[in-house]
């Protein structure tokens, strides 16, 4: 029998759909009466709505606020000083995903001027590839430095399980691994949103590959208290009109409610394998910076005690110069969804992709970094 094969993104990429949805927003936007503001959280939905211009076929109608975006883009600059202390390290192999080498510290180096002055600084696609690295030098520390949203956090787990298992001494891990719902709801309750009004966000497009593993419940909490509604979206034109559309409907309905748009890969519990794999190896931490945010209670996880031995946190020490970040850089901002990359005045001159400022410009799912590959800059 002959298989025939469906890609399933092309129903999503279709125009035809793209233009129904466009028509059905507007119009229902014209009898809401006024532009609404939708914040989406992850830097993949910021890259489709640059992308596939959604921003300009929605303008007047939707106004899209870009909020934290990726795990590289929240990390403050302390952490990645501490990455580099930590490479620095005699007898050191330290090694991290791709997207995080390039983003500069506060003296201006990274991971990657790093690597070319001599430190063993090292790329893996999958984090379990340290425990080859560690095998393989046993004479040496491997550093495995983590980092982030819900979605890579098993893999993490899963490393740590295995490296325990097999008896590793010279493999520990630094986590960073943070929690959106919690980011969420602090972007929620700043001043900047509660008191000032400066930023306005009527509904929030809900993280897609965060959500496979969370699933829709943990934002039902603030859809609820704040009165504001959630879709978890895909990242296909035709997923985030989708979303937008929803999003329309429960506010010209007055709901406030969390709706999964992304459901062939989103469900309520989400996945609770992974779930209780990260459960069985981090706990939260009382506190964790985000950059642009400050400091966020509850947002982030560490190394449980059944781990210590595994925790490079616990196992090193080093010491930290105060960092600074360049004054003209208003990552923060950006974050935040206080301004847009278009803002700061080093955008698209001093900081570009081949020479970042910031983080936001460093990583791929970076608002500056969308900005840059899709506004023609
Ligand atoms: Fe920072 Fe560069 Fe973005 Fe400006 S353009 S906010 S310097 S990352």
């Amino acid at each position: 029998m002959k298989v025939m094969k469906v890609d399933i993104r092309s129903e999503f990429k279709d125009g035809e759909k793209v233009k129904a949805l466009e028509l059905k927003i507007k119009r229902d936007i014209e009898r809401f009466g006024s532009e609404v503001y939708i914040m989406e959280f992850c830097g993949g939905h910021t890259h489709s709505i640059m992308k596939y211009g959604i921003d300009e076929l929605l303008k007047g109608y939707v106004k899209f606020v870009h909020g934290p975006g990726c795990p590289v883009c929240v990390m403050p600059m302390q952490r990645i000083d501490l990455a580099i202390e930590l490479a620095k390290l005699p007898n050191t192999v330290l090694c991290t995903y791709g997207d995080l080498l390039r983003v500069p510290g506060s003296s201006r180096k990274s991971l990657l001027s790093l690597r070319s002055e001599g430190y063993n600084v090292r790329v893996v696609y999958s984090c379990l590839d340290t425990l080859k690295i560690a095998q393989e030098n046993p004479e040496k520390e491997v550093i495995f430095f983590a980092i982030g949203f819900e979605t890579t956090t098993p893999q993490t787990a899963v490393l740590i399980k295995k490296a325990k298992a097999l008896g590793l001494k010279n493999l520990s891990v630094v986590s960073n691994h943070v929690i959106t719902p919690a980011a969420i709801q602090h972007i929620l309750n700043s001043p900047e949103m509660r008191q000032i009004g400066k930023v306005k966000i009527d509904a929030f497009i809900g993280p897609g590959h965060v959500s496979v593993i969370i699933g829709t419940r943990p934002y039902h909490y603030f859809a609820e208290e704040f009165q504001k509604p959630v879709v978890i979206s895909g990242f296909e034109p035709v997923d985030v009109m989708q979303s937008v559309y929803m999003i329309i409907r429960q506010i010209l309905e007055k709901r406030a409610v969390v709706e999964n748009q992304y459901t062939r890969f989103v469900s309520y519990e989400g996945n609770l394998k992974a779930q209780k794999l990260v459960s069985e190896v981090f706990e939260l931490r009382k506190e964790f910076e985000w950059r642009g945010l400050g400091i966020v209670p509850y947002s982030a996880l560490k190394i449980n005690k059944f781990y210590k031995d595994f925790d490079a946190e616990n196992k090193f020490s080093v010491d930290l110069p105060k960092p600074k970040e360049h004054p003209a850089c208003i990552c923060g901002k950006v974050i935040r969804g206080v301004a847009l990359p278009t803002d700061c005045k080093l955008f698209g001159n001093v900081c570009t992709p081949s020479n970042p400022i910031g983080s936001c410009m460093v990583s791929s799912e970076g608002a500056c970094a969308a900005y840059f590959k899709y506004k023609n800059m």
